[in-house]
């Protein structure tokens, strides 16, 4: 049993509205991704704890594709 990331693994998308203008926002993919490349060395765990977000969460950012605001969104992880 693990959990997954159904957006990380293009089970389904999730479709966000910008708080600004109301455009439609973009998901640019898992919030880790982008600390992996700073901290290459920290393990799986930590780098999740990183975030403040709990191990069953996956933190996303999404970007307006009209205003360019960006947002981070906790997507819940499934089961499998
Ligand atoms: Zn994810
Ligand atoms: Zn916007």
């Amino acid at each position: 049993m693990k959990y997954v990331c159904p957006l990380c693994n293009g089970l389904y998308t999730v479709q966000r509205n910008c708080i600004k203008c109301n455009g439609s926002m973009d998901d640019q993919g898992a919030v880790v991704n982008y600390h992996d490349n700073y901290s290459p060395y920290l393990l799986d765990e930590i780098t999740n704890n990183v975030d403040g977000v709990r191990k069953d969460q996956c933190l996303h950012l999404f970007r307006c594709t009209d205003c360019g605001f960006e947002e981070s969104y906790a997507i819940q992880r499934e089961i499998y």
